[in-house]
């Protein structure tokens, strides 16, 4: 790139950083450990719906996606006019602060969190403030909530259970995080991994929402529902909000094929349930089984688990690379491992004594 095409970019694109996606594993008869997605391919009805959808792909889909609305509105419970879908929950996020910050509004939200709340943050033009998890790899909601009101944040975001740390807050604790927030703070309550919750302390946003006019919702197909490939996921929100998403977001970003996949996952939930059962036990086996060899692992409700960076840690990476299996590493921080394919856990599980002698 020569200096002139430099001057072409706008100031602050040095400041995005990358978004690093999960690598495959090196062997293509290896594992994906590394994308928190599901292990097994759509049912037949959604793929079914899928093929149908391809019949009529020279048309633009349906703008409004008004049957996956209505069908998302009877499942969740909610009026339809406080849902807004979009071409994946990060496409919903940016979509959300296009909407409501201005140039250097200040956007609150832990640290390690997701990876995406920087970018989607910068690229709105907004400024992130990164709040360090607590401890025991949760949020900090007490210095969040004291972060928004030193800042007079415009947004901040709450990631439960948190990526790539598995951790949750519990219903008390977000409650008084939403107390301490003031009103003209907008409050994202990200839940892409609302499904593998199991620990009845941990609130159901949709809830927490519902009497508030300051917080909002997102949720996922590309998790629980296994649709990762296809990008659908929405928001609920006040409907003055949802319809200011309406306003920013770019037309036709979830295709037809998206559409029809992800109305008949929805139909499909109660089997797909099972198999979302099924990961959330394997998870807390294979907790369990790292707890007993002496590995950190913090307690998760997601379909992943979080290892503090340590030197048997260092190990397990290695005997995972020479497994075939593709983990996700955040530097010196920590391994996220997702719970994939029992066959690749138990490969992980028989080596950990390996890596476990120091
Ligand atoms: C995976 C993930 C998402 C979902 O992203 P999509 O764009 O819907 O695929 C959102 N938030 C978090 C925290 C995630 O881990």
């Amino acid at each position: 790139m020569t200096h002139q095409h430099l001057q072409l970019l706008r100031n602050d694109l040095g400041l995005l950083p990358r978004y690093v996606a999960g690598r495959p594993p090196r062997a293509s008869a290896g594992w994906k450990l590394s994308s928190n997605e599901i292990a097994v391919p759509p049912c037949d009805d959604v793929m079914l719906a899928a093929r149908g959808a391809l019949a009529s792909a020279n048309r633009y889909p349906d703008i409004t996606a008004t049957t996956l609305v209505q069908r998302l509105a009877s499942h969740l419970t909610v009026d339809a006019e406080h849902i807004v879908v979009g071409g994946g929950s990060i496409a919903v996020l940016q979509e959300l602060l296009q909407t409501v910050t201005d140039p250097g509004d200040r956007v609150v939200f832990a640290w390690r969190s997701y990876e995406a709340y920087p970018i989607v943050t910068r690229v709105s033009r907004a400024t992130p403030v990164e709040v360090p998890l607590l401890a025991d790899h949760r949020h900090d909601l007490a210095a969040m909530a004291e972060a928004v009101r030193r800042h007079g944040a415009r947004v901040v975001i709450v990631c439960n259970p948190n990526n790539p740390t598995g951790t949750a807050v519990t219903r008390p604790e977000l409650e008084s995080f939403l107390e301490a927030v003031p009103t003209r703070c907008l409050v994202i309550l990200d839940e892409a991994y609302r499904e593998f919750v199991t620990d009845d302390a941990v609130p159901d946003g949709l809830e927490l929402a519902r009497d508030r006019p300051n917080v909002v919702v997102l949720r996922t197909f590309s998790k629980a529902h296994g649709l990762a490939g296809l990008r659908v996921g929405y928001a609920v929100a006040p409907s003055w909000l949802a319809d200011g998403v309406r306003a920013v977001s770019l037309p036709f970003t979830v295709s037809s094929v998206a559409q029809a996949a992800a109305v008949a996952a929805l139909e499909a939930w109660p089997k797909q349930r099972e198999i979302v059962g099924e990961i959330v036990c394997r998870r807390d086996e294979f907790v369990a089984v790292l707890h007993a060899r002496g590995v950190e692992a913090t307690p998760s409700q997601a379909n992943f688990v979080w290892l503090p960076w340590s030197p048997v840690v260092v190990a397990l990476v290695e005997a995972c690379s020479d497994l075939g299996i593709s983990v996700r590493r955040f530097g010196k921080e920590g391994v996220r491992i997702t719970i994939g394919e029992p066959e690749a856990l138990a490969a992980i599980s028989t080596a950990l004594p390996l890596g476990a002698a120091r």
